[in-house]
Order: C-alpha cells, then structure tokens, then sequence
C-alpha cells in the first residue's frame, strides 16, 4: 500500500525536494498559497514533478503557486502583510479581498443552476443543460492535490459522513423520476473520488435501487488518475471501489470515468497505466478532458501526444476547454484564437479515433460554446463559434460568427461580426435567465 501524504501552506517546507528551491520561489509560494489553492502530495512530487526544471515544469506549475498568479500588486500587499507579521484575521480577509477581485464563481453557476424538487431547491445539484444533471455529493468537495488553475476551491470541504447525504440521494433520486428528459447523471467535485467507497456505494446503490429506465448513464468526473492512481490500486477500500464501478455496468448502465489530464506526463507512469487498465476492465469507459493552459500545456504537440497517448491507453479523449474567466487567468489564459490553433495543430497530427474530442470550448453562462476557427468571408475576417451545449437546446450546432479578435479570451470579449448588434442566442438568453 501506499501511503497518502499530502502537503499543504503549513508542511510543504518538509517535501525532501524543497531544498531544491531558491529562498525567493520559497516565499512566493507562501504569498500566493495565502491567496490560491495550494495542495499537493507524495505522488505528485516523487512521480510526476521534475524538480531538476521545477521553475518550467507544467507538473510543478499545476500544483505549487507561482508569483504570476496574483496581480503585482495584489502579489506585493500579500508580502507585506506576511513579513509585517499580521494576523490571521487580517491575512484572512485581505486574501479574501483578493479571491473575491478573481471572479469565484464563473458563468452565473450559483444563481442560475440550482433545480428545485417540491419547490425545494436542491443543493449541490444543477441542472443545465436537458439531459445531463450535475451532482456534487459533500463528501467529494475536495481532491487529491489542487491545481493552481481551479476556483472551485472556495467550496472545498472535507466531510466522510453518511447520514447527510443519504437524504441527498433520496432527492436526486427524487428530481431524476420527475424528469424523464434526463439521461445522464454527472458525478462531479471536487473530486467524488476522494469519498470512501461505502459512501459511493451507499449513493450508487439508491440510484440503481430506483430503477429509473431513463437514466442511462452514470459518469464520475475525476482527477485521481492524475494525482492519486493509487486510489484504484492499493487504498485500503481500493477493491471495494472497483466493485461499486462493477455494480454499475452490472446494473447494465453506461459507467463513464471522466478523467481530468492536463499534460502527457500524467499518462506515463506504471501506477497510472495499472489503475487505467482495472477501471476499463470494469466495463467503465474512460473520456479525457483538459483545459488549455498557458505554462502547462498551450501547444498542439503537447495535446497531440497526450491524445496519442489516451487512445493507446485505451481512453477516449472528449473535451478540450478554454480557461475560464476566473482565478489566475492572467497567468494561465490564452486567446481562444491562440486556444484554436492549438487544436487545430494537434487535431491534424492524429488519426481519427482521437478526433473524437470536441473544442477548443467555453463553458460559459449560455451554454458550451465551441470555437470551430477563423474565416474569411466576403472581406471580413470573422471567428466561427457554435453551441456543443446550449441552455436552449435548439442552440447547439447553429454556426455563428464574431468578429476577428486575436486578443479575445472569453465569450464577453467578442462581438458579433458583419454589424449584428447581438449574438442570435442573447435576447432569449436574457428570457430565461429572469
Ligand atoms: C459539460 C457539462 C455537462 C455535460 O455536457 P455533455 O456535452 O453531455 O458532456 C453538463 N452540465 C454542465 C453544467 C456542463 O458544463
Ligand atoms: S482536480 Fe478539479 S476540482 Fe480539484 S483542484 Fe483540480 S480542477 Fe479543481
């Protein structure tokens, strides 16, 4: 077995490799710990970091916090406060200032999501778009390791307990009878892998019990394959877990593992390629998406490999993203037109099992907006968007054009091109959002 030691603001000066660090990166990580998430993990740091590069090292960016995060200012008043030795109130609520200066809560996932049973609203669920409804089950509000791109942090928590979220189950159970249009259940965090295997099971054996023809599909939206394959391998409840993903497909539903990657180097390693293989041979069918980040993986050779690497492993790539407009995205952004040409790059470098992935795309307010490339048409350079998913779903796969922007990282930068006042989808948009 291997043991789970995660490091955090508060130990992480004992990682063995930190000596490796100048004093001047040391403190850095503690300014912007202060503001961003910072966790990470013995797997993390002996198998995927490569502490001879670690200043370029997308595996050290994705983990440790970097000066560049936080605006120079923002950077310089966290210092101060640190060396004047403030309190923790103070730092508190100062890092507050700053995360709330950061967007932490993108594309209106709060106010407009949250479904209501028995006008109840139902908590730690969302239901956008028709067919698949979101679940954030409380134990799996936390993850393995942190990325330093991720805001979903604010909500991180780490509860193990049983009681509360048998209720929970009993409503999504509840919400999905009373929704015949739904098919897919979405398990996400966090990370729902963090949980013990009795309480997924708890939750998963509700769902079958129910009986719901409907439902089709279950999928598990995760990055433990990335930051703690060990997790499907030699965890205490490691078969126990197995056995519940076998319980699905038993059940004769689709069990889709949604596996998060950022980089080729997570697909590398002997732990990894055994936890793929005893997920798979469970009958799950593993997808792989990515945001394209700057500092981690903002080339097409880096995505065509890690594709390439996917599909030998037998996984099937699905989603690439565009950063979204929140946390460091000054450090991690990247024009969408940089984001396509990137796609583009490593779409064409791989056969057509890979070129089951859909992107590079926005998860924003209306929907998934995909970014299909940059035309001209009849003198006018124009960026071709289209809906992968649409809050309406009459949206989805209607060809739509902005104007050529190349610095644009974010929907709310465009505008729509040929002189339209608005994009075809806003005023209804503004409808239902009322
Ligand atoms: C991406 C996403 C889904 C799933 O969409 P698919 O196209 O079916 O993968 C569901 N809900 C939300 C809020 C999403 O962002
Ligand atoms: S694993 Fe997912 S939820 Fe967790 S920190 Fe990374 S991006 Fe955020």
């Amino acid at each position: 077995m291997m043991k789970y030691q995660t490091y955090s603001l508060h130990n992480f000066k004992n990682i063995p490799q930190i000596s490796l660090l100048s004093e001047e990166d040391i403190l850095n990580i503690e300014v912007v710990g202060h503001v961003l998430p910072f966790k990470t993990n013995n797997y993390v740091i002996d198998e995927l970091i490569d502490w001879e590069n670690y200043q370029e090292d997308p595996m050290f960016i994705l983990n440790f916090p970097q000066k560049g995060m936080l605006p120079v200012d923002d950077f310089n008043h966290m210092a101060t406060l640190l060396k004047s030795g403030a309190t923790k109130e103070i730092i508190r609520e100062e890092a507050n200032l700053i995360r709330e200066k950061l967007n932490p809560h993108p594309a209106g996932q709060l106010e407009y999501n949250v479904p209501e049973l028995d006008g109840e609203k139902l908590h730690g669920v969302q239901h956008k778009y028709r067919e698949t409804m979101l679940f954030f089950p409380t134990q799996g509000q936390t993850c393995h390791a942190y990325c330093t791109f991720c805001f979903r942090w604010p909500q991180f928590t780490n509860m193990n307990e049983l009681k509360f979220s048998m209720k929970e189950a009993d409503s999504i159970v509840g919400y999905i009878k009373q929704h015949p249009e739904i098919t897919d259940l979405l398990i996400t965090g966090g990370d729902p892998m963090v949980m013990k295997a009795h309480i997924f099971d708890a939750y998963i054996t509700k769902i079958l019990d129910a009986n719901i023809e409907h439902l089709q599909t279950i999928r598990i939206g995760s990055k433990s394959l990335s930051f703690w394959p060990y997790r499907y391998l030699t965890d205490p409840d490691a078969d126990d877990m197995i056995a519940v993903f076998e319980k699905i497909t038993n059940a004769g539903k689709n069990l889709s593992f949604m596996a998060h990657f950022n980089h080729p180097r997570e697909l590398e390693t002997e732990v990894v390629k055994k936890a793929v293989k005893r997920i798979r041979e469970t009958g799950a069918i593993i997808r792989t998406q990515s945001p394209v980040l700057n500092h981690i993986n903002a080339h097409g050779d880096i995505w065509a490999d890690m594709w390439k690497k996917q599909v030998n492993l037998g996984m099937v790539p699905y989603y690439m993203f565009i950063a979204r407009d929140t946390g460091a995205q000054e450090y991690f952004g990247i024009p969408v037109v940089k984001a396509w040409s990137i796609f583009r790059r490593a779409y064409t470098q791989v056969s057509g099992i890979a070129r089951t992935v859909r992107g590079p795309s926005m998860s924003c307010t209306p929907g998934k907006i995909r970014v299909v490339g940059v035309s001209e048409i009849k003198g006018e350079r124009v960026i071709t968007l289209e809906f992968i998913q649409g809050r309406n779903s009459d949206w989805v796969a209607r060809p739509f054009f902005a104007k050529y922007d190349c610095k644009a990282q974010w929907i709310d930068d465009l505008n729509p091109a040929f002189g339209m006042e608005n994009f075809f989808y806003e005023e209804e948009l503004g409808e239902i959002l009322l």
